[in-house]
């Protein structure tokens, strides 16, 4: 399928008068439109409801939108429970799906009321001790092995560091309840980026499976079941999209196959989608700033892996555009970097691409999850603004780039830099 930026050349003329690149620009009508589909998907389950994965995107301002749409929040620190609770987003719309957790993190979220869930056994006494139990309470299932779709897509749990083992999870549930724990949800989340109708149905049939088991030895009936992320966007041109209707679908087939004949008919399905639910809705616009001719052809532009991290951290594939030559044969080949000291510093290796010149914007495709968010400052680079492109058509800044003083902002506590303060001035 063709990959088509939702911004045009002449919109980005337009937007870069007043906002210098780069940015990261989102798509409201494409953020609005895929909540409203994931809300339908679900319908069928009353409790239904989505946790977005604040650590994917966290902008309050879009999710704002997505609030609109019913969503809570998934968070997984304490700035992340900040911000939740900051734009009145509170109690149980908040889960807390951590791990390694600090005391004063656990103490935040019973303070604000967050459902908790737990990554580990031991993390009972550890929050009995922080914060104390609550009500009600979820715990991260993680079966171990290898966890296999029939498209050749798999994922290792085994290796994975989160999550109880069945045997803890039979005997952490024993104890919560023991401890008066009223209401208990089951998590689990078993492969990442997975772009197959297959992943959620065939992880709920695992958990239904268990909540099935829960029932029969120890009398418990879940309230929810968190079939948490991992649902994929293609991010290369050749990849079919998730039909989340199709998934919504599939997965009120096994849940009346396994739930509704085991008298468990009222059990909330919970989801805690980021990538799903931003990262097609998000690019990340740069400027050509530089050509060179060496070994190789390149382009240098103005954003760099402290943009977009993905490329560099997992060889991650992200298609471009260059902006107003869509139609233009890919018939150059460039390597597209950053300006960071480092060499895995690029945006794409060996990429076929239109000709491209010194001011031609590249639209960088698919950044709207785990784009921005996990930016860093390597070399001093600063992190750029988010803008928001409306369903009217005009732009809307909805984060301002850094500037130096946000990178010096951490020695504020003495004034070795002084005489940069007095420049300011
Ligand atoms: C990262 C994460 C998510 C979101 O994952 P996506 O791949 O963006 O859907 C959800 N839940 C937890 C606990 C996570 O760590």
């Amino acid at each position: 399928m063709e990959k088509k930026p939702f911004v045009t050349k002449e919109q980005l003329d337009e937007i870069t008068k007043e906002y210098k690149t780069p940015f990261y620009l989102y798509d409201e009508k494409g953020i609005r439109e895929n909540a409203k589909a994931v809300k339908e998907a679900f319908s069928w389950n009353q409790g239904f409801k989505e946790f977005f994965a604040v650590k994917a995107t966290p902008n309050p301002f879009l999710i704002q939108i997505l609030r609109e749409y019913g969503c809570g929040c998934d968070c997984s620190s304490l700035t992340e429970l900040m911000l939740s609770d900051a734009i009145g987003i509170t109690g149980e719309d908040i889960m807390f799906s951590s791990n390694a957790t600090p005391a004063e993190e656990f103490q935040f979220a019973r303070k604000i009321n967050a459902t908790i869930n737990l990554d580990d056994i031991t993390h009972i006494e550890f929050l009995e001790k922080n914060g104390g139990l609550p009500e009600v309470i979820s715990c991260r299932y993680n079966p171990g092995g290898v966890f296999k779709m029939s498209n050749g897509i798999m994922d290792n749990p085994g290796d994975a560091k989160y999550g109880f083992t069945k045997e803890q999870l039979f005997e952490g549930f024993r104890i919560l309840k023991e401890k008066g724990v009223k209401r208990f949800g089951l998590h689990s989340f078993l492969a990442s980026n997975t772009v197959t109708n297959e992943y959620y149905p065939k992880l709920a049939k695992i958990l239904f499976e268990t909540a099935v088991e829960l029932k029969e030895k120890l009398g418990i009936c879940l309230s929810f079941i968190n079939l948490s992320g991992g649902v994929g966007i293609p991010y290369t041109p050749d990849q079919e999209p998730n039909d989340i209707r199709r998934i919504g679908e599939e997965v009120r087939k096994v849940y009346e196959e396994i739930l509704t004949p085991a008298g468990l008919s009222d059990v909330a399905i919970y989801t805690e989608m980021g990538r799903f639910m931003m990262g097609p809705y998000g690019c990340l616009v740069t400027k050509a700033i530089h050509e060179k001719h060496t070994h190789k052809e390149y382009i240098g532009c103005d954003a760099c892996a402290v943009n977009l991290m993905r490329p560099a951290m997992y060889g991650a594939y992200h298609h471009i555009t260059v902006s107003g030559k869509e139609d233009a044969p890919c018939d150059h080949k460039y390597d597209i970097t950053g300006s960071l000291c480092e060499n895995n510093d690029k945006f794409a290796i060996d990429r076929m691409l239109p000709k491209i010149d010194i001011g031609d914007y590249l639209i960088i495709h698919d950044t709207g999850a785990h784009g921005f968010s996990m930016g860093y400052n390597y070399n001093g680079k600063l992190k750029s603004a988010e803008l928001l492109l409306q369903e009217d058509g005009t732009v809307r800044m909805i984060r301002r780039a850094e500037e130096p003083k946000d990178y010096f902002a951490t020695f504020d506590f003495c004034d070795i830099l002084k005489d940069m303060k007095q420049q300011e001035k």
